[in-house]
């Protein structure tokens, strides 16, 4: 586990392996159908959203195990969540290739991301939080499609936020990992440099020392 121990620390991924590199949470989320330390899908099963969900603390450890319960009486609910999330994160993953090619938004994505949003209710609470009181904005829904809305909220604002033109996707050709480059020179290339872009170096050290050699 020292790889992972090691990534963690540099904020390439999260303590469950799940990538944090993307800037925000809808990138993250883009990126989440890899996880190190797995070699399969990192979304596979209803406990790997709500392992996605705490990792990213979007989730208390209480209401996650109430959701757990839920799963039991309720599977085919949240079997339904977790295949609506994968079908929402295939369509953005191929938007976010349109958006770091330079490519417009297809309007049919956002009549998704619309019509999904519609479906939540939502009211507004005054709570006390850490610097007084706070104006907070709570789902009215306590079932397995709650796990849905922040996602679909960050999917929402990067499409209106200035990150559209700051998408790339890794240039390291078998990563396909999207990330935000707030670079200040706008010249990141790899999704981290832990990763790929050390191995990129690597790379081409190696090749001059073929070359010289
Ligand atoms: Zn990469």
């Amino acid at each position: 586990m020292a790889r992972i121990d090691a990534l963690v620390k540099s904020g390439v991924v999260n303590p469950e392996g799940f990538y944090t590199l993307g800037g925000r949470l809808a990138i993250d989320f883009a990126n989440s159908y890899k996880r190190i330390g797995r070699d399969r899908e990192g979304i596979a099963s209803f406990d790997d959203l709500l392992t996605f969900m705490k990792s990213h603390h979007l989730l208390h450890e209480d209401e996650a195990s109430d959701l757990h319960m839920f799963h039991f009486q309720n599977p085919a609910r949240c079997q339904s969540v977790v295949e609506t999330l994968l079908t929402l994160r295939h369509s953005f993953r191929s938007i976010l290739t349109d958006l770091s090619q330079g490519w417009p938004l297809n309007p049919d994505f956002m009549e998704v991301v619309n019509g999904q949003l519609q479906s939540f209710k939502s009211f507004h609470r005054i709570e006390p939080g850490e610097e007084g009181m706070e104006l907070k904005t709570v789902i009215d829904e306590a079932g397995p499609e709650k796990l849905m809305f922040p996602i679909l909220h960050d999917i929402a604002a990067f499409l209106t936020s200035d990150h559209v033109e700051k998408t790339r996707g890794c240039a390291s050709e078998d990563c396909n990992l999207y990330f935000i480059n707030t670079s200040r020179n706008g010249r990141r290339r790899w999704c981290s440099m832990s990763t790929c872009g050390n191995r990129a170096k690597v790379n081409a050290y190696l090749k001059r020392q073929e070359e010289e050699g």
